[in-house]
């Protein structure tokens, strides 16, 4: 009777903080052995030269989404998840968005049921478009008491966005809750006043997007969000960012000592708004919002990532294919980009790109990866240690990495729902070649053998990270005093 019911053997394990070379030995899903000369396995998993890294923690991925509007969400659970498995990534937290005028509580039943499907763990946001009173009173605390612990509120976007004053009651609902509000920020009005402008002048075409939301559209709104967190007290994590100047806001916000962390996408470190120039269309593949910048700002992002401002990379997955009845060209292929569909897909390339523009280019080193791309999402959304580190008593999330091999990306192998990538022709060094989810292999020799349905839902508690700091800028605490 072997002792585990896996173990790799001979890999260099990294986690966030160390690199040793080491057995793992996994028994009931969950790491319970670490070291040199373990006890057979009933599978033995042979890792000499290999990397072995814990599983990836996506934290931004939109997957069967429904829509409001002709175009859809790509990909189903099933192929999104197997999308993010291909590419290490073993859980992944999407979103349950709520709709004008409707309940949280049911958009969150009906997106449980969706997710049924995944082959990976899986989390969710809620997305509060509607913040009326019974929504903040009712409602959610009975959903952050089930494990939905955080909520996503949008300052820009026709139908999606909220007030400042309505931000300010979840943030205030947050801190009372004990849950974290992720934000995408962008000056609404004054995108809206470009747009306009724009359209006047005839200016339509995909690159016009980035003209319609130059950076100072998202600086000045990073800027308001953690001024709105400072006053509340209230921790806050910025979706996105996208270049330099956003990134200082973010930095000077945590200088401050508050509690406001910084996400941006492996898009933002790899496009730029000469991409939404590409002819006949293609531009419209790389539009997205924020939108993307310039070389040097994908510099200054890698010099934030190195000083720690910016701690997670995500995919913000959204894809929309290209072709057909659905798709980004649905209104031809000379409709302004004002109607045209945000969002890049990217769940399989996000660990692939940042290892090799990262870790093989010698921007970061391996346990930065490992932070970027998996520990720090798990920590700053309540999952660690059970997410995100290889650790005894871990789940044994695992991917298992050959740092070499070279790969061209291309559509077929991304394995997700949509028709394109726009990371097609791009070639990396090192690939995940084995994934682990508690211990089962979704993906073997680099192909997704993962059950639909192998994912769980994980519920997320109360924890200390995201607990408010108890300071406010003068002496009074407003947010105690608000009945919401
Ligand atoms: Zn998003």
């Amino acid at each position: 009777m072997p002792e585990f019911d896996v173990v790799i053997r001979h890999g260099t394990v990294a986690t966030a903080s160390d690199v040793f070379v080491s057995d793992v030995g996994i028994r009931g899903g969950v790491v319970v052995a670490l070291g040199r000369g373990l006890g057979a396995g009933a599978r033995e998993i042979d890792a000499t030269g290999k990397l072995v890294l814990p599983g990836g923690v996506d934290s931004h991925t939109h997957i069967e989404e429904p829509r409001a509007g002709p175009t859809l969400n790509a990909d189903s659970f099933a192929t999104g998840s197997a999308s993010a498995a291909v590419g290490g990534t073993t859980t992944v937290i999407g979103f349950a968005r709520q709709a004008h005028g409707g309940s949280i509580k049911q958009s969150v039943a009906e997106h449980l049921a969706r997710a049924a499907r995944s082959r990976i763990d899986y989390s969710f946001h809620m997305i509060l478009t509607d913040p009326r009173p019974e929504i903040l009173t009712e409602e959610l605390p009975r959903l952050v008491a089930e494990g939905h612990r955080s909520f996503k509120i949008f300052l820009t976007y026709e139908g999606a966005r909220i007030t400042d004053t309505q931000a300010l009651d979840v943030m205030a609902a947050a801190r009372k809750l004990g849950a974290l509000v992720c934000i995408h920020a962008e000056h609404h009005e004054l995108i809206a006043f470009h747009t306009r402008a724009l359209l006047a002048a005839g200016l339509t075409l995909p690159k016009h997007h980035a003209w319609a939301k130059p950076m100072v559209v998202e600086r000045e709104c990073v800027h308001r969000v953690c001024a709105m967190a400072e006053a509340l007290d209230v921790p806050i994590q910025v979706f996105h960012v996208s270049g330099g100047e956003s990134a200082e806001e973010v930095e000077r916000a945590q200088k401050r000592g508050l509690k406001v962390w910084g996400e941006t996408c492996t898009q933002y470190l790899v496009f730029t708004a000469d991409d939404l120039d590409r002819p006949d269309f293609e531009g419209a593949k790389y539009l997205c919002s924020p939108a993307p910048r310039s070389k040097a700002d994908q510099a200054a992002l890698w010099e934030m990532i190195r000083r720690g401002v910016i701690q997670n990379v995500t995919s913000d997955h959204s894809p929309t294919r290209f072709d057909g009845p659905d798709g980004k060209t649905v209104f031809g292929r000379d409709a302004p980009f004002s109607v045209l569909p945000n969002g890049v897909p990217g769940l399989a390339v996000r660990m692939p790109i940042l290892f090799s523009e990262g870790v093989v280019k010698g921007r970061i080193n391996l346990p930065t990866f490992v932070s970027l791309t998996a520990t720090h999402a798990a920590k700053l959304f309540g999952l660690h240690p059970r997410k995100g580190t290889i650790a005894v008593g871990s789940d044994a999330d695992i991917a298992i990495w050959d740092p070499e091999r070279r790969v061209t990306i291309t559509q077929k192998l991304v394995q997700d729902g949509n028709d394109h990538t726009p990371y097609e022709g791009i070639e990396v060094t090192g690939w995940p070649e084995t994934v682990l989810v508690r211990g089962v292999a979704v993906v073997d020799a680099s192909v997704v053998i993962g059950a639909e349905g192998h994912g769980e839902f994980l519920p997320r508690g109360p924890y200390e990270m995201i607990k408010p700091r108890g300071v406010f800028p003068g002496v009074f605490n407003p947010v105690d005093q608000v009945a919401l």
